[in-house]
């Protein structure tokens, strides 16, 4: 069975989106994974930690027959690839790879939380998201459209192509 999945991408090390951009090519060839869409690159504040450079973010659409863990572990391995150090809670990261949702599946483990347990309350999430999917429910917060709003005060910027 495929399950509908989206996945939070970020960075601000190391040519941002670059680092992205390699991020897709190789969540695309990660087996058991099809790669559906991918969303404009944002330019975000950083949150948590301010005196760090401006994120790059985006959001993929993804269809997969692997388990919500196993496609985590394929993740983490793509992020330490691309160079990820993990120093500090909000640090600078050459790229930050989330389940932001796995379907409608909903579960509390700290290893996995599902929907991402911030992703209803960050614009660099919400606002890729609806670009891709713009009726998209987050499941226990809502429609995507409801939760943008209370973000007013993310600075945000969609990036031009390239
Ligand atoms: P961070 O350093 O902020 O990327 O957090 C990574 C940790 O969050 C990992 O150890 C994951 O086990 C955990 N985690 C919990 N829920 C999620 C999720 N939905 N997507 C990615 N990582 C998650």
């Amino acid at each position: 069975m495929q399950e509908d999945v989206y996945l939070g991408l970020g960075s601000n090390l190391a040519r941002p989106r670059e680092q992205l951009r390699d991020a897709v090519h190789s969540i695309a060839a990660i087996d058991g994974v099809t790669l559906r869409a991918v969303s404009s690159h944002y330019g975000s504040a950083p949150i948590g930690y301010d005196d760090q450079p401006d994120f790059v973010n985006a959001v993929a659409r993804v269809a997969t027959t692997l388990s919500p863990s196993a496609l985590l572990s394929a993740l983490q391995a793509i992020e330490q690839a691309q160079g990820r150090q993990r120093s500090f809670r909000n640090a600078p990261r050459t790229l930050d790879l989330d389940i932001v949702l796995f379907g409608d599946l909903q579960q509390d483990d700290p290893l996995l939380t599902l929907p991402h347990p911030r992703c209803h309350e960050r614009a660099f999430v919400l606002l890729p998201l609806q670009e891709l999917a713009p009726d998209c429910e987050i499941p226990g917060h809502g429609p995507v459209a409801a939760l943008i709003p209370r973000c007013a005060d993310q600075r945000i910027v969609r990036l031009d192509a390239q």
